[in-house]
C-alpha cells in the first residue's frame, strides 16, 4: 500500500499527511485551502485541485475534516468513482449514524472502509502517538494498521462499524469536563495567590493529573507547550468541541439519559462560540471562568 489520498489538511491532518510523507508513502493531498499546501510541499505531498483528481489512483484514502456533512459530501463524491478494494478511512470525528451509512454505502460498492477518529490533539499528531478508536471489519482494519502505526502510538479496534466515533464522543465528553473543572481549580489557586509552577507540579503528580493538566496544561509559562502559551490559538477549537459534546448529547438524547455535567458544559462552549471565540483553542474556556 503506497499511494495514499489524504483529504483535509488542517490543523490535524497536516501533521499526519507529514509523518506519512516522511515515511516514504506518496501522497495526494486535496483541501479546499490551498495554503494547506504551502509547507506540506517541501516534504513532497502531490497537490490535487479537486476530489476527481485524487479518487482513482490510491490504494487508500483517509480524510480528516470538520464535521460529517463535509465528510458525506466527500465521501458520496469518492464512493461514485473509487476501484473496488480501495481503502476508504474517515479519522473525523462525526455522528455515529453518519459514519454508519457511509460505510454501508462503501460496502455496496466494493469498497473496504473505516470510522477511525482519533485522540492526542495536534501535539499527538505531530509526533506520531495518536490513539486511533476505530469501526469497522478486521480485515480492513489490518490493511490499515501500519499506517496506523506510522501516525499513531496505538490503535484499537473497537466493534462495528460507528464503535469508533461511539467511542470518541465518550472520550471528548470527559475531556470538555476536565478541562472546565481544571480551569475552576486553576481560577481557584489564583485567588490564592499560589505559585503555578508549584501548583501543576503537586497536581499533576496528585489525584487531579489527567490529559488536560499534564500535557494540555491552560496556564501561559507553565507545563508543556500548549495553545495557552500561543494565545489560545488551535489546537482544537471551541467550535469542534462544542460540536463534539453535542453529538455526545444527542446519542444520549436518543438513548433517554440524561447527561448532567455534559449539558451544562455544552452551554459554556456555546457562550464561548457566541463571544465570538470559537476560532481560539477549547482551552480558552478558562477565561470565562469568573
Ligand atoms: P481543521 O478545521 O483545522 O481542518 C479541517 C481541514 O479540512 C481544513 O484545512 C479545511 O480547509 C478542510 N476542508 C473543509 N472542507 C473540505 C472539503 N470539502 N474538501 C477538502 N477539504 C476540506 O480541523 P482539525 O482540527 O484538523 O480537525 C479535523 C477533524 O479531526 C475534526 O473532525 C475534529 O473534530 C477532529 N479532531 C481534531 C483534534 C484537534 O486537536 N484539532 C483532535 C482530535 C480530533
Amino acid at each position: 500500500m503506497k499511494k495514499i489520498g489524504f483529504i483535509g489538511l488542517g490543523n490535524m491532518g497536516f501533521y499526519m499527511a507529514k509523518n506519512l510523507l516522511s515515511n516514504g508513502y506518496i501522497i495526494n493531498g486535496y483541501d479546499i485551502n490551498k495554503e494547506a499546501f504551502i509547507k506540506l510541499k517541501k516534504f513532497g505531498i502531490n497537490q490535487k485541485n479537486s476530489i476527481n483528481d485524487i479518487s482513482n489512483e490510491n490504494d487508500v484514502i483517509i480524510t480528516m475534516l470538520p464535521n460529517g456533512k463535509i465528510v458525506k459530501e466527500v465521501w458520496t463524491a469518492l464512493l461514485n468513482k473509487l476501484k473496488p478494494g480501495t481503502l476508504l478511512v474517515d479519522c473525523s470525528t462525526i455522528e455515529i449514524e453518519i459514519a454508519k451509512n457511509l460505510q454501508e454505502m462503501a460496502e455496496r460498492k466494493n469498497i473496504l472502509s473505516l470510522d477511525a477518529p482519533v485522540s492526542g490533539g495536534t501535539i499527538g499528531a505531530e509526533k506520531g502517538t495518536l490513539t486511533f478508536m476505530v469501526g469497522g471489519n478486521e480485515n480492513a482494519y489490518n490493511q490499515m494498521m501500519p499506517l496506523f502505526e506510522i501516525m499513531g502510538k496505538k490503535s484499537i479496534l473497537c466493534g462495528k462499524s460507528g464503535s469508533g466515533q461511539a467511542t470518541k464522543m465518550c472520550n471528548n465528553l470527559v475531556l470538555a469536563i476536565t478541562m472546565f473543572g481544571l480551569g475552576e481549580a486553576i481560577k481557584l489557586a489564583n485567588t490564592q495567590s499560589l505559585d503555578m509552577e508549584k501548583f501543576y507540579d503537586v497536581l499533576s503528580t496528585s489525584t487531579a493529573s489527567c490529559w488536560a493538566l499534564n500535557n494540555y496544561t491552560p496556564i501561559k509559562g507553565v507545563g508543556p507547550i500548549s495553545p495557552a502559551d500561543n494565545d489560545f490559538k488551535p489546537g482544537f477549537s471551541s467550535q469542534l468541541m462544542f460540536k463534539d459534546l453535542s453529538l455526545a448529547l444527542s446519542a444520549a438524547s436518543n438513548a433517554n439519559l440524561n447527561l448532567d455535567f455534559g449539558n451544562r458544559i455544552l452551554n459554556k462552549y456555546k457562550e464561548h462560540i457566541n463571544l465570538n471565540k470559537g476560532h481560539l483553542d477549547f482551552s480558552d474556556i478558562i477565561n470565562e471562568i469568573h
